[in-house]
C-alpha cells in the first residue's frame, strides 16, 4: 500500500480532503456524461472508500446521474469533486477523484483512455503508452455501463 498522501479540494475551499492513493495510476473518461460534466473529459483517479477524509462535507451536493453510478459537487463554487459507482461490484463506493482537485497533481500516471470512440476530434490527450478502450470495449467489461 502506497503511503502517498495528497491533499486537495474544490475551487472555494468549503470542500477539501486528504486522499491516501493506493497507486499512481488514473485514467481518462471521454463518456458523454463525463464529457458534459467536466466540459472536456474525466481524468480521475480511483481512491478507496476507506482512504478519503472529507473536510466540509456539509457543502457537498450529489446527483444519481445513472442508474449505477453518482457525481458529486460543492454546493458554493460548483467544482466536481468526485464520481461514484453506486451499484454494486469490484469499484463500488470507491471514489473517482478528479486529479486537479490535488494541490499537488504532478507524478501521476495516464494509464488508460475509455470511451474513446466518444472523444471529440477537438482535442487529443499526448502518448501512446496507455490502455485504450472503446465504449463497446467498457460495456462487454462492465455490461451494466450499457445504461450509459
Ligand atoms: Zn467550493
Ligand atoms: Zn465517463
Amino acid at each position: 500500500m502506497s503511503s502517498d498522501i495528497r491533499a486537495g479540494g474544490c475551487l472555494c475551499g468549503a470542500v477539501r480532503f486528504a486522499a491516501r492513493l493506493s497507486g499512481t495510476n488514473f485514467g481518462a473518461c471521454h463518456c458523454e456524461m463525463c464529457r458534459r460534466w467536466t466540459g472536456s473529459a474525466l481524468l480521475g483517479i480511483t481512491v478507496p472508500e476507506g482512504n478519503v477524509n472529507w473536510v466540509g462535507a456539509d457543502s457537498i451536493a450529489t446527483r444519481q446521474t445513472s442508474a449505477w453510478a453518482m457525481r458529486a459537487w460543492c454546493r458554493d463554487c460548483g467544482s466536481g469533486v468526485y464520481f461514484r459507482v453506486t451499484a454494486e461490484g469490484p469499484y463500488a463506493d470507491a471514489y473517482e477523484i478528479p486529479i486537479g482537485l490535488f494541490d499537488d497533481p504532478n507524478g501521476l500516471n495516464m494509464t488508460n483512455e475509455i470511451w474513446i470512440d466518444h472523444k471529440p476530434d477537438s482535442f487529443s490527450y499526448a502518448g501512446e503508452d496507455r490502455n485504450v478502450m472503446t465504449r463497446a470495449d467498457c460495456v462487454a467489461k462492465f455490461p451494466v455501463l450499457a445504461s450509459e
